[in-house]
């Protein structure tokens, strides 16, 4: 074999990322009137500096869906971008000293460089950073929108707070022992004023729309849904009582989804926060109830929640009358009743709710059975709670009701009775979006002491993060501390007044990315109506289900308000998700010490043992990360195969959904089965083949079979092309079998491997152009190699039209794939004795008559005719002598 005809995919990979980019054959069209339009996305990266494996499954996934489409003549948008503020560029500056904003447009700029050695059809000229000023001007423009409708307001919240360096720290920067990431200081709550935005006001249309997703993963919709949290149910109301008993005007207004188990009720629960709790706690219960407030006030709400954690509280000394049988019972206060989720306040039911009932136990508190299952006695409650319906019992006029009639009865008595109404709750709060950092959006608002909040006006806009920050991690926010950046006039009333300092969580900005990209060049608007409204909603959206809550709900939610607002037309932002699994690496644990150890460390895989000791290793598979020496860095496979390589392993190795176990002895079979192709195609080159001026092609394949029949080879040939092109556009369709696309390409080039040589040019030439074809989403380098190679372009013709990216999806020949002639299995006397071609429409009598007459039949019946003769169509003939 000549030295050129060896595949280097190193030697084509890059001529071509440059030949594409060079040509704009990844621009996105200008859309007109009637187009077929389609829009791929994938879910945008934090730009960390460095691609992982989990990123390269991502958008290689997104780009054979691009790629297909454009290949069918849609018009593809397929942009990329960068989530770009955020606390790592943050501590960065505060540990090293570096420029947040340089540090992040130096990741920026590496990992662009690594996505383009994948060979990914984006169109970079619609790139957006969201820490770039001509992105966040319309971040800030956003939220003014969201502040005009009323959906933005201040309110008190929660913060973690370090005593030490006086500073609020994120989530992320506290540690599973509740301290900070960088004091060491044990962090503490305080109370901030805090911008929230109201999505609670979409709760139920979030959750109805959820319906209308029925290109989404059931599980994500699920997820979504329990997230909304919808139940309905009734809010009751319980009287406080006088040291003498009798009921004062406070009243204590719980939600319940279970009034049919009011008469049940043993104690009332408020959350530490309630405003109420120190107006009515006696003095008695003074010390008790401060310790605990305070003791809560350093936990986290998921501590306060955890299903496992046992769950804590006191007596505050007062009593309230259960509006039910005028029963007087204790008030409570206890760290999972949480003080902003629903009235903050809850009955205690022990016999019917399991928390309940724990926390009963703990504190002996009383037990009282009001539900019994249907059909049961009452004396066979045997200790836990019976949470589910059934008919009521020592609840007065309501017994024997059944739990669903007991609600509506009960429900109705409290609202006629001035005690209570029905009520639907939902779990979803209201979206806390200020963050006290230096690293994200700034809310453009100001703060006047006579006009109070007063929006900056849009004009100017952007309100830019200064650069001349000193980071030193301590005091307030980096931003409240540069005073010539806080200080400016009222834009109202031009008195002194003083910059929000407080930036927008993460999520802002990602919230509205997919939409800036159908007019990332506007500078009049985030986008315009026409253009949001032509591309959008995205066709497919494709990323992690890390995302499945948060990301998708917020973005749900801005579609929808700024619908409302009359800025696009659609009602929910992704018509298609597909959330692909996780990329695994072989990982090895020393079971006795927990330490990970390196594979390159383990000298025989096939009985790993520790380097050290020698003892046994753990094998199995796990989400590639450092912590576990178990990651693949893309960059060397690329160096080693080429990205075709690499991007076929990926598609090949598991369905898109499904994790992905990674295994060099797969990745060197794709390079093989890449190489098997180069040598079909250079062959085909030596024999003389070209695809130049159409050849292969439908019209001359057309003419071909018009003029005359095709010999055996030629009709395997062509059932294997066709039955590729059916079988691959199938996998493509919908649920995206990438795995099956690849291996009916295996198939195919085995097909070829046999029958190429006996087939003519006109039908060689058509598997040719077929395979290349059907190849180049996948292996987008080799096939635009090989499509040159075979003259399927002419090297001075323009790249833009005559890219084997510029082709057309090739569509099934029905025809090919039906059969003129089958095997029928010859039988002597229930013995398999040979194989017959014969007409595939044969009929019963012919078979018979084509059986006889076979030299099968002359051998082993020697010229005597045969007892009786069993035919079965399609499959075989018994003859019994
Ligand atoms: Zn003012």
């Amino acid at each position: 074999m000549s030295e050129s005809s060896r595949y280097q995919p190193q030697a084509i990979e890059t001529g071509w990322q440059r030949a594409w980019h060079d040509n704009g054959l990844h621009d996105t069209p200008e859309l007109k009137a009637g187009d077929d339009a389609f829009y791929a996305l994938s879910m945008f990266p934090y730009p960390s500096g460095n691609l992982h494996m989990g990123h390269v499954r991502n958008y290689v996934i997104t780009d054979v869906v691009a790629r297909v489409q454009r290949l069918r003549g849609k018009k593809v948008l397929h942009p990329m971008g960068w989530d770009a503020f955020g606390l790592p560029a943050e501590n960065a500056a505060i540990e090293r000293g570096v420029d947040p904003g340089a540090w992040t447009d130096q990741n920026i700029a590496s990992m662009r460089e690594q996505l383009n050695q994948l060979g990914l059809s984006i169109d970079w000229q619609r790139e957006v950073a969201t820490c770039h000023a001509d992105y966040y001007r319309w971040t800030q423009w956003l939220f003014l929108q969201f502040l005009d409708s009323g959906l933005a307001y201040q309110k008190d919240a929660t913060v973690n707070w370090d005593p030490i360096d006086q500073t609020v720290l994120a989530n992320e920067q506290v540690d599973s022992e509740g301290r900070s990431w960088r004091s060491g200081a044990l962090v503490e709550k305080r109370k901030l004023r805090q911008w929230f935005l109201k999505i609670t006001d979409y709760a139920q249309q979030l959750l109805d729309d959820l319906s209308k997703l029925e290109g989404w993963p059931e599980r994500v919709r699920t997820m979504q849904a329990n997230w909304i949290g919808r139940s309905t149910g009734a809010e009751l109301q319980f009287s406080v009582v006088d040291a003498a008993g009798n009921d004062t005007a406070e009243r204590i207004t719980v939600f319940t989804t279970r009034p049919d188990t009011i008469f049940g009720a043993s104690y009332v629960v408020l959350a530490p926060e309630h405003p109420l709790v120190a107006q009515l706690t006696t003095a008695d219960q003074e010390i008790a109830v401060e310790a605990f407030c305070d003791l809560v006030s350093r936990q986290s709400e998921q501590e306060r929640t955890a299903e496992d954690k046992p769950k804590r509280g006191v007596p505050i000394g007062a009593q309230v009358r259960n509006p039910a049988n005028g029963e007087l019972i204790p008030l409570w206060i206890a760290d999972y009743v949480l003080a902003d989720y629903g009235t903050g306040a809850v009955m205690g039911v022990p016999a019917h709710d399991q928390r309940d009932f724990l926390f009963a136990r703990q504190y002996e508190l009383p037990v009282q059975q009001v539900i019994i299952p249907e059909g049961c006695d009452e004396h066979a409650f045997e200790g836990g709670a019976w949470t589910e319906a059934g008919v009521l019992i020592h609840s007065g006029r309501f017994d024997g009701l059944p739990s669903g009639k007991a609600k509506q009865a009960i429900t109705a008595a409290a609202e006629a009775e001035g005690w209570g109404q029905e009520k639907v709750q939902f779990r979803l709060r209201d979206w806390l979006i200020s963050r006290q950092r230096y690293w994200g959006c700034p809310i453009p608002v100001i703060h006047c002491e006579s006009c109070g909040v007063v929006p900056v006006p849009a004009d100017q806009l952007p309100v830019e993060l200064p650069r001349d920050v000193a980071f030193s991690g301590k005091g307030g926010s980096p931003l409240a501390q540069l005073e010539s950046w806080v200080n400016v006039s009222c834009p109202c009333c031009g008195k002194p007044a003083k910059r929000e300092t407080d930036t927008m969580d993460t999520f802002m900005c990602s919230s509205w990315y997919y939409l800036r990209y159908s007019d990332a060049k506007n500078t009049s608007l985030p986008f315009s109506r026409e253009a949001v409204n032509s591309w959008l909603p995205v066709d497919q959206y494709v990323g992690g289900i890390e995302h499945a809550i948060l990301h998708l709900l917020y973005s749900r939610f801005f579609t929808k308000v700024l619908r409302d607002r009359g800025l696009l037309s659609f009602d929910e932002p992704f018509t298609r998700l597909l959330t692909q699994g996780m990329v695994q690496g072989i990982t090895y644990k020393n079971p006795h010490t927990g330490k990970y150890i390196a594979p390159a460390d383990v000298a025989d895989p096939s009985d790993p043992r520790d380097p050290v000791s020698g003892e046994v290793l753990e094998t199995f598979y796990e989400k590639m990360s450092k912590s576990k020496y178990n990651g693949v860095d893309p960059a060397l496979v690329i160096d080693k195969y080429g990205a075709d390589t690499a991007r076929m392993f990926i598609l090949f190795k598991a369905p898109p959904e499904k994790d992905l176990e990674w295994d060099d002895a797969d990745v060197e079979g794709q390079f093989r089965f890449l190489q098997r192709i180069w040598r079909l195609v250079d062959s085909a080159s030596e024999r003389g083949l070209s695809l130049a001026a159409g050849a292969g092609g439908p019209e001359a394949v057309a003419q071909a079979l018009a003029a005359g029949s095709l010999n055996p080879a030629e009709q395997e040939l062509r059932r294997a092309v066709h039955t590729a092109i059916t079988e691959i556009s199938d996998d493509l369709d919908g649920d995206f079998q990438f795995n099956t696309a690849v291996s009916e390409l295996m198939k195919l080039s085995n097909a070829m491997g046999t029958h190429l040589e006996g087939s003519g040019d006109v039908f060689a030439c058509e598997a040719l152009r077929t395979l290349l074809i059907l190849l180049a989403p996948f292996a987008p380098h080799l096939a635009e190699e090989l499509w040159l190679k075979l003259g399927g372009r002419n090297a001075s013709e323009a790249l833009a039209s005559s890219s084997i990216h510029a082709q057309r999806w090739p569509s099934a020949d029905a025809t090919a794939l039906v059969r003129d002639t089958v095997p029928l299995v010859i039988q002597i006397k229930g013995k398999v004795r040979g194989n017959l071609e014969v007409p595939a429409d044969a009929d019963k009598a012919t078979l018979e008559k084509l059986a006889l007459e076979s030299e099968i039949a002359a051998k082993w019946l020697e010229g005597k005719a045969p007892s009786r003769v069993i035919v079965v169509p399609g499959k075989l003939v018994n003859l019994v002598p």
